[in-house]
């Protein structure tokens, strides 16, 4: 039987320079509870490295952790790539890896980049800077992340920077992406208006959230699924079987 589950599928951790100290595992389990839903994503910029801490803490829960990376590409586009299960997405975080400059991460400036475990004790500090560009295409990007099985969402698509719209002003009809994800779903009909070759697309929308406060935003994607996993809302976003995806109102459970 098919039933209804709440995702937010863009969410960072202690680990993206740019997220605040209170983005550990054990607050973002918490809040996730609090708030009602069912799946989370986590997505810190190029790099996966704190996925198995938030699993690890979720465990103790009823809450599914899909692990993904938001990747920045070369052309300076932010797309979320979720993965099946934590193998691929490590195997997968290499090969960004091995793409990203090697600039230091200046701390002072850009905030530290904390690797944690599942008691949010901190494991090492990251060093090399996260928030560059990769040396890869999007195409590239996209591609590497299919063979490992992953499904791409490009990011934020309707914000003025880092996005695909906003850099290549269009997206190209033959990449292979799952979904992509609107930061202001109320703007969903002047998006439409303005690219309505966007209209094929699933769209959905996620908290992006760098802080606890920005987790508790009105509103959440449901996905229309058998069970809370990554191969049924891979199903969902390709509209297969009955699945489907809407974004509305997230209602606070307690
Ligand atoms: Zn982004
Ligand atoms: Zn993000």
């Amino acid at each position: 039987m098919l039933k209804w589950f709440s995702a937010d599928l863009h969410i960072h951790t202690v680990l993206s320079p740019c997220a605040e100290l209170d983005m550990g595992p054990i607050n973002i389990v918490e809040t996730a509870g609090k708030l009602g839903l069912d799946i989370i994503g986590i997505t810190d910029h190029n790099s996966a490295a704190n996925v198995a801490a938030v699993m690890d803490r979720a465990a103790q829960k009823d809450l599914v952790v899909i692990g993904g990376v938001e990747v920045q590409t070369r052309e300076e586009v932010h797309v979320l790539c979720l993965f099946p299960d934590l193998d691929q997405l490590l195997a997968y975080a290499v090969f960004i890896r091995e793409r990203l400059p090697r600039v230091p991460n200046r701390p002072e400036v850009f905030g530290d980049q904390v690797v944690v475990n599942g008691e949010e004790e901190i494991l090492y500090f990251e060093k090399t800077l996260l928030i560059s560009s990769v040396t890869a295409s999007l195409e590239e990007v996209v591609a590497e992340a299919l063979t490992y099985g992953g499904l791409v969402i490009p990011a934020h698509v309707d914000r003025p920077s880092f996005s695909i719209l906003s850099n290549l002003g269009f997206v190209p009809p033959e990449l292979a992406v799952a979904a992509l994800e609107i930061a202001w779903p109320e703007r969903m009909p002047d998006i439409l208006s303005r690219y309505p070759d966007l209209e094929r697309y699933c769209f959905v929308s996620f908290s992006d959230a760098h802080s606890i406060s920005q987790l508790k935003r009105g509103f959440c994607t449901y996905f229309y699924l058998q069970e809370p996993t990554f191969i049924e809302i891979k199903k969902a976003l390709a509209g297969h079987e009955g699945r489907k995806v809407v974004i509305g109102p997230l209602s606070e459970v307690n």
